[in-house]
């Protein structure tokens, strides 16, 4: 049996449809109404007016595959085997109808009787009061108590600010022991590739307050969440989600395209799968509506999309070619995802165009680094300054870590708390001038296409993140 993705996807959705949930299609990665996040990161964000009772669900029970993109894993994608900055999650959600005596026996019949999965493979953990998720696994489920491991809040307890929280069950798969790190006590919890987590339940229970206390939920809602690539890594048998199916023919595409072999060299591996995993997301953000820019969300395309071609060059590919790549994902996610057909052309231009600039800022960038290398060294300094690191970066939009890396070659190191320090100043002096300049032709352009609802601290917040790793 192939259990390819499609087939994966197909599988969850009509179990849990013949459990009564009524199947959505996955919402767009721009959230509606929320400020609160960038981009849809879990199948259970664009639900939230339902959990919160705001607006009234169209079923109590509900199944989804959704779109996410999550940046904060940006520094592990291609290093651990689990992590891309998209992937798909399946979901199973309860606004105030079924709860944890449902759920967890559900979980546990898809796992080992639809999927078959060896029981001995599969462990869980619970979070360590939550003695009725304990006693289901246990009693109804028969799973022996060295199977079930409890855990704190840090791990299974899903709390974001006030509001509808609660504990979490996680569902894990062991690889084996050659896919650990082979320290003494690596066991369910570990961060390596061993016990690779693939399903996480949550019961939002309670509600939080401002003083911090939980105040038990008159409805109480079922929440979860699975990655299908690692769904697909573990029924596949592979090595990374990097070698499901459908991602493999996307990883075989870059590999062709730099005419290089997958598998030879660690350095070359990590620049092809962080390719194939950006390729996947900046095709999805555009063909959601996401434009390249300064700001928010179009910022994180740019830094993606970015990222991806430097990486393409480091494998020696001197032409355009995420565009191509793009094609390859609309190939294989275009049945899933009609729209990327829909929009195949206008991806292609999208992409093509930022890739363009990036080269031509690139190669500008270089020329103005040589000079700023030979000015320092005449100095007798072996350190570029932060005003240099920064002006870089801003005026020529190259990114903190080509810097160094080209510095370093050279034998020069650069001064990354002096660029942290200049790139808040600038922050503090765009938000100033935000304030000042609305409605200005200069304002307009650059917050061009910027969702004026997003709180400026968060957006600091993830273009740090993207500035620190891309
Ligand atoms: P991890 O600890 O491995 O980073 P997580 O605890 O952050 O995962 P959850 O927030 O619980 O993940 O999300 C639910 C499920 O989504 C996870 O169990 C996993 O299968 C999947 N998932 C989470 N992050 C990623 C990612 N970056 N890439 C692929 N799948 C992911
Ligand atoms: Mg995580
Ligand atoms: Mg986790
Ligand atoms: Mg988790």
């Amino acid at each position: 049996r192939k259990y390819g993705m499609n087939e994966l996807r197909e599988m969850y959705l009509s179990f849990f449809e013949s459990k009564g949930h009524l199947r959505l299609p996955s919402f767009s990665l721009v959230p509606v109404n929320d400020p609160s996040i960038l981009l849809i990161n879990a199948g259970m964000t664009p639900l939230k007016p339902y959990f919160s009772g705001l607006e009234k669900p169209p079923s109590k029970r509900v199944t989804t595959c959704q779109k996410c993109i999550r940046t904060p894993d940006i520094e592990n994608v291609g290093k651990t085997s689990r992590h891309g900055t998209f992937f798909e999650m399946l979901g199973n959600f309860s606004f105030g109808d079924y709860f944890k005596k449902e759920a967890i026996p559900w979980a546990w019949e898809f796992m080992t009787k639809v999927l078959e999965i060896p029981e001995e493979r599969l462990f869980v953990s619970v979070y360590e009061e939550d003695d009725e998720a304990y006693d289901i696994w246990h009693k109804d489920v028969g799973l022996p108590h060295e199977k079930i491991f409890r855990f704190g809040k840090k791990d299974n307890f899903w709390e974001h600010g006030t509001g509808p929280c609660g504990p979490c069950s996680e569902i894990y798969f062991d690889r084996g022991p050659d896919k650990g790190c082979g320290k003494p006590d690596c066991t369910v919890g570990c961060d390596c590739d061993r016990f690779i987590e693939v399903w996480n339940n949550v019961f939002t229970q309670f509600d939080r307050q401002e003083d911090g206390s939980y105040v038990p939920l008159k409805n109480k809602n079922i929440d979860t969440g699975m990655g299908l690539e690692r769904l697909a890594c573990v029924m596949q048998g592979v090595d990374s989600i990097f070698e499901v199916d459908a991602i493999r023919a996307i990883l075989d595409a870059v590999c062709a395209k730099a005419g290089v072999e997958y598998g030879k060299e660690y350095k070359k591996d990590v620049s092809i799968r962080v390719i194939t995993d950006h390729a996947r997301s900046v095709t999805m953000m555009v063909s959601d509506g996401i434009l390249p820019s300064n700001e928010g969300r179009g910022y994180v395309l740019r830094r993606l999309l970015r990222r991806a071609a430097r990486h393409g060059r480091l494998l020696g590919i001197n032409e355009l070619f995420m565009a191509d790549i793009a094609d390859k994902v609309i190939e294989c996610f275009g049945d899933a995802y009609p729209n990327l057909k829909e929009k195949r052309d206008y991806i292609r231009k999208v992409i093509s165009l930022e890739e363009e600039r990036f080269y031509a800022t690139i190669d500008q960038g270089t020329s103005i680094l040589e000079e700023y290398l030979e000015q320092v060294k005449s100095n007798g300094s072996n350190m570029l300054t932060g005003e240099m690191v920064f002006k870089l970066h801003d005026t020529y939009g190259f990114p903190l870590d080509l810097t160094r890396e080209i510095a370093s070659e050279k034998g020069i190191a650069i001064d990354e708390e002096g660029f942290h320090k200049e790139m808040a100043k600038q922050k503090e002096k765009a938000r100033e001038a935000h304030k000042s300049r609305v409605g200005s032709a200069w304002e307009k352009d650059l917050f061009e296409g910027t969702d004026k609802n997003i709180p400026t601290q968060f957006v600091g917040y993830t273009e740090y993140e993207c500035d620190a790793e891309i």
